[in-house]
């Protein structure tokens, strides 16, 4: 008999919508179930990404920059402003808006593909089908021949501060405060913690970020990451270093505080804040996804074992995204849902983890694609760096945008672009030129030789490639040609 579908995704985040979408278009019978439903009963598509994460928090970025545009810069440009007034559940519904127009925008693409949408808490059973629980608690069991299960993560809490009401919060809570606190902590100083405490301080609040590790953006080129910190540090954020966070109380009464127990290299501290964000991390999300005999095994950090066509050992069984190992990053996900789809069509796909960018969407952003310095030190590669500071570009300096600096790294002896890292003005946009360049394997002296409009930032990523080999033209060259 027959299989009721190729193919069905279980769950409809950038990973599974994107996969379903692909499959679909291959001409596979396709559906994809989602338990995520609103106050109608009616699906709600886009995972996290679009609901919780990516979207909705670079919109309150997006509002936030230009308040703090208006506040604190326009001056500077000649434009007097009078009485600034911040609305924020009004920038909190235009958050709401972007969200629903582009959570629609996914049902449509399913209806113009031909993707079943299906709703309900899917769960992997034995021999490729799919149990489906609905909304009612009713049940159905459907049949594929490939699964690909796509459901994501969730944020982790910690024991010493369980979340409560919309005092202690995860990164979603925080994206939905009513007023600006006026003293915000903010436990962890990964990207979520960076991005959604800068939301808050460009509004008002005096926020506190404490992070368990001693070093800032660990995983970030360091020379970078240094620069990133004493911007951020400039801007008002109060970032605390090798700061553990041990304990919290949350006061009684009409207005409650939070007191953060902490430790550092000095003892025992404390703070008190009006809110707290929890954002030290996020856990894929298996609860009831998999049936005991369904054959699919987990890692011990609780991630799905794949290989890397992520296929997960089970014949016609696949995962993506959140849910499997490597960075938690929606495009990641969705290139991998292209991926699986591609495979099951019977296409040869794979896909290149060694050119995943990253960007942490502050202002400045901080974006990286490739090696880091402290990377290619650890794995005794000899390479060469060009750097070009936004100071000496004229498209920055005339928007009065000017902080960071673009840097290309390059193999010493082949002089190929191994990494790129970006702190400055569009920097998720800049690096996505290198990235292209590297994916065909560009060298300094490619992107060099390539013609670059003026005034424009990208002249930035011209010239760190020029200085790669000695050979900048906007500022004095650290080696002679
Ligand atoms: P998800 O987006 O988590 O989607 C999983 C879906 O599966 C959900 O809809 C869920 O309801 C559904 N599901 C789960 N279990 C089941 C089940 N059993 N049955 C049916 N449905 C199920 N990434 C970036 O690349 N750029 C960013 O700027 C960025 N910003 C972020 C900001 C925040 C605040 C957060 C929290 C995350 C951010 N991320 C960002 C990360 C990004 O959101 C995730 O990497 C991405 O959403 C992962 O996609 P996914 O498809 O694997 O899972
Ligand atoms: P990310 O994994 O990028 O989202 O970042 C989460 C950050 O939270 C990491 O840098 C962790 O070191 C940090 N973190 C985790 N637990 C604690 C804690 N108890 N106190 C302070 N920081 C923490």
């Amino acid at each position: 008999m027959s299989a009721d579908y190729d193919v069905i995704v279980i769950g409809a985040g950038p990973g599974g919508y994107v996969a379903a979408i692909k499959a679909a278009q291959l001409g596979l019978k396709t559906a994809c179930v989602e338990k995520w439903v609103d106050e109608q009963s009616k699906v709600v598509l886009g995972g996290t990404c679009l609901n919780t994460g990516c979207i909705p928090s670079k919109a309150l970025l997006d509002s936030s920059h230009k308040y703090m545009e208006t506040v604190k810069h326009f001056d500077a440009h000649g434009i007097k402003v009078g009485k600034v007034e911040l609305d924020v559940p009004a920038m909190i519904e235009r958050k709401a808006k972007v969200v629903k127009q582009l959570t629609g925008g996914i049902g449509g693409l399913f209806k113009a593909n031909g993707v079943t949408s299906i709703i309900g808490k899917g769960k992997l059973l034995k021999g490729n089908k799919v149990e489906v629980t609905a909304t009612d608690g009713s049940k159905q069991t459907l049949s594929a021949t490939n699964v690909i299960l796509a459901a994501g993560s969730v944020p982790v809490e910690i024991p010493p501060t369980p979340l409560q009401d919309d005092v202690i919060v995860d990164s979603t809570g925080a994206l939905e405060f009513q007023s600006v606190p006026k003293r915000l902590g903010v436990i962890g100083a990964g990207v979520i913690g960076l991005e959604l405490g800068s939301v808050w301080s460009r509004l008002g609040s005096e926020v506190v970020v404490l992070e368990a590790v001693d070093a800032f953006l660990p995983t970030v080129d360091q020379q970078i990451a240094r620069e990133a910190k004493k911007i951020l540090t400039k801007q008002g954020l109060d970032i605390r270093l090798g700061a553990k966070v041990t304990g919290s109380k949350v006061s009684k009464g009409k207005a409650p505080k939070v007191t953060v127990q902490y430790t550092d290299s000095e003892g025992n501290k404390e703070e008190v804040f009006d809110k707290l964000i929890v954002c030290v991390g996020r856990k894929p999300y298996t609860a009831a996804l998999l049936a005991d005999d369904c054959g699919v095994s987990k890692d011990e950090r609780g991630f799905i074992k794949v290989d890397d066509h992520c296929a997960t050992g089970v014949p016609g069984v696949y995962a993506v995204g959140d849910l499997v190992r490597g960075p938690m990053l929606a495009h990641k996900a969705s290139e991998e849902g292209v991926m699986v789809a591609e495979n099951i069509a019977g296409h040869k796909a794979s896909m290149n983890y060694g050119l995943i960018p990253a960007v942490i969407y502050t202002h400045p952003e901080i974006a990286s694609v490739g090696k880091t310095e402290e990377q290619l030190k650890a794995e005794g590669v000899e390479y060469k760096t060009g750097v070009f500071p936004f100071a000496a570009s004229g498209r920055a300096l005339a928007a009065d945008d000017a902080d960071g600096m673009v840097k290309i790294i390059a193999d010493a002896k082949t002089d190929r672009v191994v990494g790129c890292h970006i702190i400055g003005p569009s920097a998720a946009d800049l690096l996505q030129t290198v990235a292209l360049g590297m994916e065909f394997s560009t060298s300094a002296e490619d992107i060099g030789m390539t013609v670059f409009s003026h005034p424009a930032l990208c002249e930035a990523v011209h010239e760190a490639a020029l200085a790669v080999n000695g050979h900048a033209i906007h500022i004095a060259n650290r080696k002679k040609r």
